[in-house]
């Protein structure tokens, strides 16, 4: 069977690993198809896809969008997008510039607790300096010993109510599945296990989701825990929703890695299911 991963981050995001030295990771993996999801930025691509030739991995062009929905914040993965398209460049621009200030106010935050220099120091650890993130944030606070771990740094600093939060709107889920589709891409819900939403909201977001065309819904992730897989299958199927499998690895050591998950559960249609790439790469027999 194809060991087939479908979310990831490079250093062009909050990963620490350049894009071909997450492809040839994958690869020595034994993983057979790979899609590089950044958050909010598709510079990577070009590098994973040339190391993936080199490995003998097929490389999905893929991002990871966030959007703010009912006042909390999704994530959209889009898988097979074009990252040249100008409704999808000019979309992650724009949250890239809210995320540089979005930094400001949380480097500002951070100091009114005592902590000062969090914004110079989260942009050290962003080797993208168009995308900063919490996770910047947290490898400074650590470094720093402000927190022992990636963890605590995320449960004392920068989580809601907590020194470094700071709210913010991030761009409509209609526009992020807008431009994964005008990109000639399919729209996935990323780890849906990891929102704060009680049922009937879960259920209004996949109605949303799917009425504003899209078609998947990650299953098998990191972030779910295996006694959650099942209810995320079901809801896929009760929704018509296809499902999706990815480890989100960001670092060696810090989560799953990569290509390091059990297969989907046999009742769901996986969203690769009859992509020309995979059958073109691979025989039949293991497609
Ligand atoms: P941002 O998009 O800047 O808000 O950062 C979100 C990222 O922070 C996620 O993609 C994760 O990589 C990371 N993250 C969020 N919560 C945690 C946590 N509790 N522990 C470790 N990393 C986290
Ligand atoms: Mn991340
Ligand atoms: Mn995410
Ligand atoms: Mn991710």
């Amino acid at each position: 069977m194809l060991n087939i991963d479908l979310h990831c981050h490079s250093n062009v995001s909050d990963g620490v690993l350049p894009p071909a030295d997450v492809v040839a990771r994958a690869a020595a993996n034994g993983v057979h198809a790979l899609a590089l999801t950044d958050h909010d930025d598709v510079a990577g691509i070009a590098a994973a896809q040339a190391a993936a030739e080199t490995a003998g991995v097929v490389l999905i062009p893929g991002v990871e969008i966030s959007v703010t929905w009912r006042g909390q914040t999704v994530h959209i993965v889009g898988l097979r997008i074009d990252p040249l398209h100008p409704d999808l460049a000019g979309g992650l621009a724009g949250i890239r510039r809210g995320r540089i200030e979005r930094a400001r106010r949380m480097g500002d935050d951070l100091a009114r607790s005592g902590i000062t220099g969090a914004y110079e120091g989260a942009f050290g650890y962003a080797v993208n300096k168009e995308m900063v993130g919490r996770t910047h944030f947290a490898r400074w606070l650590v470094a720093q010993g402000h927190a022992p771990d990636m963890r605590s740094a995320f449960k004392r600093f920068l989580t809601r109510g907590n020194p470094g939060y700071v709210e913010h709107e991030w761009t409509a889920l209609e526009n992020a599945v807008g431009w994964i589709r005008a990109s000639g891409g399919m729209a996935v819900i990323a780890h849906p296990g990891r929102y704060a939403f009680n049922a009937r909201e879960l259920h209004l977001l996949l109605d949303a989701f799917r009425a504003l065309g899209g078609e998947g819904i990650e299953v098998i992730t990191g972030s779910h825990h295996p006694s959650e897989y099942g209810k995320f299958a079901d809801l896929a199927r009760a929704f018509g929703l296809k499902a999706s499998r990815g480890a989100d690895f960001h670092a060696p050591g810090e989560s799953i890695d990569l290509g390091r998950l059990p297969a989907l559960p046999h009742y769901c249609q996986p969203v690769w299911q009859g992509w020309p790439e995979l059958a073109d790469h691979f025989s039949p027999s293991l497609a």
